[in-house]
């Protein structure tokens, strides 16, 4: 019984979407999920198809294809500064596009003006600009305009 439980895996992600309650089942932080996927390679979740906790804790991600690439919350520090910073709720958008909550990637469009709300799937207050390029994205935040 005891190495039937151990060999379990968890699906932490599926079709590039974070499942929570699965996530909250293990005991995995969205921290957790969002650090194993830098140290392998991705810049932000929209590349990511699925992640799985494995019975050695390690979590095992698998690529989107090139077609399936969506924006996604970039994978940098949460204290990072410029583009790429993250935004708390009841700060006014002063750029509009899509944005990404900074505890479960959902995406969604915000216009010039209005304030962010909090994530109304996980309840977080923080969001990040959804990226499909993290370099692109900083580095067109550089070029004089
Ligand atoms: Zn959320």
């Amino acid at each position: 019984m005891q190495d039937f439980l151990q060999a379990r895996v968890a699906r932490l992600v599926c079709d590039g979407g974070m499942d929570l309650d699965v996530m909250r089942e293990e005991g995995i932080a969205c921290l957790e999920l969002f650090g194993a996927q830098k140290t392998i390679g991705f810049e932000h979740l929209g590349e990511v198809e699925r992640a799985y906790l494995e019975p050695s804790s390690k979590i095992g991600s698998f690529k989107q294809p090139a077609s399936h690439v969506r924006t996604g919350l970039p994978l940098l520090p949460e204290r990072v500064e410029g583009p790429l910073r993250p935004h708390r709720s009841v700060k006014i958008v002063l750029s509009g596009g899509s944005y990404a909550c900074r505890g479960c990637d959902r995406p969604v469009d915000f216009v010039f003006g209005r304030t962010f709300p909090p994530c109304p799937v996980c309840h977080r207050e923080m969001r990040a600009r959804a990226v499909i390029n993290v370099h692109e994205t900083l580095c067109s935040a550089m070029r004089p305009q």
